[in-house]
């Protein structure tokens, strides 16, 4: 149950502040895609462009960790915020994490995994001991195959503030 539970929880990736990322020690960021990034309709906000290359300023190094396998899709948010990607990453396993901590050659206490989902990003993080942070999914109108999971990371986010 605990590792279910995120260390921070914003509203979206772009409220979530650097002081805080800076508190936890964090240096690396890893971001999820799809609901994080881009909503249902593939569109990438000026706001989370404008975080990332914030981010990249003050010196985060950064990659997507997501485990689509639409590699047309990943690559074009990737190369718009001009950051590295690794793509079905099968999270909560473990690989894909261990490619990340490879990437960016950080420890991953170090690491920050950002993303909207409990049983993928929020689990899969805690697992690899990184700090892991919710942010609220984009689009609730989503893909039949995630949206099941809802009531139950519903109830389980009730848990933290
Ligand atoms: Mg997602």
């Amino acid at each position: 149950m605990k590792k279910l539970l995120p260390i921070l929880r914003y509203r979206g990736v772009e409220h979530i502040e650097f002081e805080k990322l800076d508190r936890h020690n964090v240096k690396g960021i890893l971001l999820d895609v799809d609901n994080t990034l881009i909503d249902y309709h593939k569109n990438l906000s000026d706001k989370i462009v404008k975080w990332v290359q914030e981010a990249k300023n003050k010196g985060f190094k950064i990659c997507i960790l997501s485990n689509s396998n639409k590699e047309e899709k990943i690559k074009k948010v990737a190369d718009a915020l001009e950051i590295k990607y690794i793509m079905f990453a099968r999270k909560p396993l473990q690989a894909g994490f261990k490619k990340a901590i490879n990437l960016l050659e950080l420890k991953p206490e170090n690491i920050a995994m950002i993303g909207d989902q409990v049983f993928t990003d929020v689990l899969g993080a805690n697992i690899a001991n990184m700090v892991s942070v919710y942010v609220d999914p984009i689009d609730r109108k989503e893909y039949w195959y995630t949206s099941w999971k809802r009531p139950i990371e519903d109830f389980i986010l009730r848990k933290v503030r």
